[in-house]
């Protein structure tokens, strides 16, 4: 460990920009361990990365002493550190409202406080700009560390904690309740806008009805009281703009922690919670989508479709086949992002078509429950279908939830039926993928990177995940990638099934955390879950089958 980074980096004033590689290495900097991991080859590249190892945190030991608390503090001391550098050039991947595991932040188990910077460093014209470099990493960085790590408000950093705590322990009782999900009452549920995240000014705050409340405990905050979805087929109804798509969305959300403030701290859903749409366009490879279509005007097997150019409808039940095959137990949909040919086909159109290849989701969605556990809730605004399917049917009246299940149950009695051509849902096939098929290279060369929230390249593939609506950021696209890289290079063999596969790599996380995704090639990265690292391979289009 050398202690002179600023005297180096002043000595190197107006030296090609090829001469910052020299400082790759550990350095003293104040007190704080400075490692430069990767320096990047000129001022246009993505920035150097830095890693500040702080061993005298002074942060209370009972906010470090489980996984979660862990993970939480370690979210808490990266938004203080990306809060102390606004206003210069480095990038901390502190991450939005949800609180993941990224490699941006850790604290380890003894409290030492560790986390990786994005730090450009300066260049015009190609030579180092040897001052500024050494005020940025040898004042400005360290200055940074302190303040946000040392100086951290142990207050503030015990509610992030609880807070995050809670969810945990919240989702966790849902499966023993019975329950897919929970939203306390008192939640915020509506964003600002669909491209600002923060909680919505003003907005009615969630009050469930009585006939569903439940109460669960948390550790810090105590009882909580809110709605419980229950398990099996529920639907969201109510008139256009009365807070449907709003209440899904935060369900789709509740897999994930939420930030003190966000709205959604005590909105919860199962982990394996999936949103499901339609995505015309999208590639399906060897996919067994006969539950859904029985047969294609152009006599394709249904067994292992495979299409560059999906329809809506095939598109929705090709998500849905995968999201089972992955592990999914509850699936979220919404009619504004659902093909309608694809969900309802009604008394009328069943006389007038005879042969519809299409099996609607409202033919399978109660065996999908019964014979294979997977429970799901609906909005449907649009049709009565559902009336007579639906376990649970909330209506949402400006805003606010009431129970309308029974009256649901009597308009569908009463009204027209619709004759059930199909019954059950038959088991879909599980897949075995051809690891060969899952490889990074792309004219010779390691190619895994995440071009924003949307698009991941992996190897000669650009993968669209604009459709995979349940991703969080751009860092987690990166953990994408990299399990896609894992399950093809060391997990997956050629034998076993894709959600073996996918249980080996979320046990391998589980032990070794982010350090099995990034081997030594330091990036930023959150974690994936497997349904988001199916979905990336499900729209692989060099996916092959064994
Ligand atoms: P729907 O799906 O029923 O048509 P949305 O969920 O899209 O309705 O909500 C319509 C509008 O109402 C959105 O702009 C949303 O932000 C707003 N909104 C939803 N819930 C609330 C609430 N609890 N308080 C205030 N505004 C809300
Ligand atoms: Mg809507």
């Amino acid at each position: 460990r050398r202690d002179d980074l600023a005297a180096t980096l002043r000595s190197l004033d107006g030296a090609s920009y090829g001469r910052y590689k020299g400082l790759s290495g550990r350095w003293a900097v104040s007190g704080i361990d400075l490692e430069v991991l990767r320096v990047q080859a000129d001022p246009f590249a993505p920035p150097s990365r830095i890693r500040l190892t702080v061993t005298d945190a002074g942060l209370p030991p009972d906010l470090y002493a489980t996984p979660d608390r862990r993970r939480a503090l370690a979210g808490f001391l990266l938004r203080g550190l990306r809060r102390a550098l606004r206003g210069t050039p480095v990038h901390v991947d502190a991450g939005g409202p949800e609180v993941l595991d990224r490699s941006a932040g850790t604290v380890r188990d003894d409290g030492v406080v560790v986390v990786e910077l994005g730090v450009p460093f300066p260049g015009p014209k190609r030579r180092v700009l040897g001052r500024e470099a050494a005020t940025l990493l040898g004042e400005t960085l360290p200055a940074a560390a302190r303040d946000a790590v040392v100086g951290a408000d142990h207050a503030a950093a015990r509610t992030f904690v609880e807070t995050v705590e809670d969810a945990v322990a919240l989702r966790g009782q849902l499966a023993a309740r019975g329950l897919v999900a929970f939203v306390a009452d008192g939640a915020v549920l509506p964003r600002r806008s669909g491209v600002d995240d923060r909680p919505l000014d003003g907005a009615t705050p969630f009050a469930g009805p009585d006939s569903l409340h439940v109460v669960l405990t948390a550790p810090n905050a105590g009882e909580v009281g809110g709605l419980g979805v229950p398990e099996g087929v529920t639907l969201i109804v109510g008139g256009g703009y009365h807070g449907k798509s709003t209440l899904l969305r935060a369900l789709e959300a509740g897999v994930y922690d939420h930030v003190p403030g966000d709205g959604r701290e005590q909105v919860v859903t199962r982990p394996d919670a999936v949103k499901l749409r339609a995505e015309d366009g999208r590639a399906v490879v060897h996919d067994d989508v006969s539950a859904f279509v029985a047969h294609l005007p152009s006599g394709e097997p249904t067994e292992d479709f495979s299409t560059t150019n999906a329809s809506g409808s095939t598109s929705q039940a090709a998500s849905t086949v995968e999201a089972v095959e992955a592990g999914a137990d509850v699936l979220l949909i919404d009619e504004d992002t659902s093909a309608t040919n694809m969900m309802i086909r009604d008394a009328r159109m069943q006389q007038l078509i005879a042969t519809e290849p299409l099996v609607p989701f409202v033919e399978r969605v109660r065996p999908l429950h019964a014979e294979h556990g997977v429970s799901t809730v609906l909005v449907m605004g649009g049709s009565g279908d559902y009336l007579g399917v639906a376990d649970t049917v909330v209506m949402m009246d400006a805003y606010r939830a009431s129970d309308v299940t029974a009256r649901a149950h009597e308009i569908a009695a009463a009204g027209p039926a619709r004759t059930v051509e199909h019954t059950g849902f038959p088991a879909v096939t599980p897949r075995v993928v051809d690891p060969a098929s899952l490889d990074p290279t792309a004219r010779g060369k390691r190619r895994v990177t995440a071009r924003g929230r949307d698009t991941l390249t992996f190897g000669e593939d650009d993968i669209d995940l604009s459709a995979v609506e349940q991703i969080t950021d751009r860092s987690q696209v990166a953990g994408i990638g990299r399990a896609l890289a894992l399950l093809g290079d060391g997990v997956l063999d050629g034998t076993i099934t894709l959600a073996e596969g996918l249980d080996l790599l979320d046990a391998e996380l589980d032990r070794r955390g982010l350090d099995a995704l990034l081997d030594g090639r330091p990036e930023d990265v959150a974690r994936p879950r497997r349904h988001e690292v199916a979905a990336a391979l499900n729209r692989l289009r060099s996916l092959r089958l064994r």
